[in-house]
């Protein structure tokens, strides 16, 4: 059974504080060999939200590969909705403004799939929903990876945490559009009122209200995010649907990395929306820690387990909090091959 190590957010002493409890779990995760380029995956979270994970913990992450020989660098990619991460001279940008710079993290930070998210390399992995999934080249490339996930919820797969941040935030533009474009909405012209806020946040051009040119359109869904009159209406099988090849893409970075990543899901500020957002909501849950595995799967596991057994005395989950399941996607990446469920923790 995979073995995941938690340490709690109930801390009392200085010498388990954040850094150093990283620092205690990095030996049982470390995939890094002498010489690797080792890709430091986060999320620096967009203008406005200040929950994202912190630069220290990243930076410790860094101090500890170049300690065990490794040459790392900090990594994101570039997005389909419009944003601070839409390219990555702005990505750069945004990232310092939310303190992720070279000089507080010790390692500079590489947009892994290129100015414009053009940059992928195509892995098979023969699922259901995909045959293969373009990764992030700069992923791709490396010798090894350790992902820092933010565990919070997310409007479309209800929970954002490892298996997420590998089956989206590894991926190029093209791939991202291949787990999205289940999601291509219409609007409802009875409900239409031409207010024009749909064209303003669509990336791609793709609205001239009451049309959606799906040709133009990748199904990100920023519009009906947007529409206050909820005439924006994606298929009504889109969300299991998106949920699933995010669970198969998963595998993507997976098999390009042959496997050597170590996965850390920084478990504070749970907040209902994900980083992607350009605010921070009120948390649902207390903090919870931080946890560390060698399986993405298992690690969300034992995450979403932790978060609702501290819901339970709401008689609340997960699942209540945008009235999403976020199993389907941890479970799709079970069946293809990502990881197991089931763990059981340790030290
Ligand atoms: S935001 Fe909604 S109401 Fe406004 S133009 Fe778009 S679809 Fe119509
Ligand atoms: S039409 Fe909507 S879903 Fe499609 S790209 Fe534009 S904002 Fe995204």
């Amino acid at each position: 059974m995979t073995k995941i190590i938690f340490k709690d957010a109930k801390i009392t002493k200085p010498e388990d504080n954040q850094p150093e409890q990283v620092k205690k779990i990095f030996p049982y995760i470390s995939p890094v060999r002498e010489g690797d380029i080792v890709a430091i995956k986060i999320h620096p979270g967009e203008y406005g939200n200040t929950t994202h994970v912190r630069p220290v913990v990243v930076r410790t992450v860094v101090d500890l590969v170049i300690e065990a020989g490794g040459i790392p660098f900090v990594t994101d990619t570039t997005t389909l909705y419009k944003g601070m991460k839409l390219n990555a001279a702005d990505l750069i940008k945004g990232a310092a403004m939310n303190g992720f710079t070279h000089a507080s993290m010790n390692a500079p930070i590489i947009v892994a799939d290129g100015l414009r998210g053009g940059d992928g390399k195509e892995i098979r992995i023969n699922g259901e929903a995909l045959e293969s999934i373009t990764v992030a080249s700069a992923i791709a490339e490396a010798d090894s990876m350790i992902v820092i996930s933010h565990g919070k919820g997310h409007p479309a797969s209800g929970f954002g945490g490892a298996v997420k941040h590998l089956g989206m935030g590894c991926l190029d533009r093209a791939g991202k559009i291949k787990v999205h474009e289940v999601g291509k909405p219409s609007i409802d012209p009875e409900k239409c009122i031409q207010c024009g806020d749909c064209v303003e946040v669509c990336p791609w051009g793709a609205i001239t209200p009451p049309e959606i040119d799906h040709s133009k359109c990748c199904g990100e869904l920023s519009c009906a995010d947007a529409c206050q009159q909820e005439a924006i209406i994606p298929p009504p099988d889109a969300p299991e649907k998106m949920q699933k090849r995010l669970g198969e893409a998963a595998l993507g970075p997976i098999k390009a990395l042959k496997g050597r990543i170590g996965y850390i899901n920084w478990v504070y500020d749970l907040t209902p929306g994900c980083d992607c957002f350009n605010f921070s909501g009120e948390t649902f849950v207390e903090d919870i820690g931080i946890l560390a595995g060698s399986d993405p799967v298992a690690i969300d596991a034992a995450t979403l387990d932790l978060i609702n057994e501290r819901m339970k005395p709401d008689a609340k989950s997960i699942n209540h909090v945008w009235g999403v399941n976020p199993w389907v996607h941890i479970e799709a990446a079970e069946k293809i091959g990502c990881g197991k469920r089931k763990y059981e923790f340790g030290n």
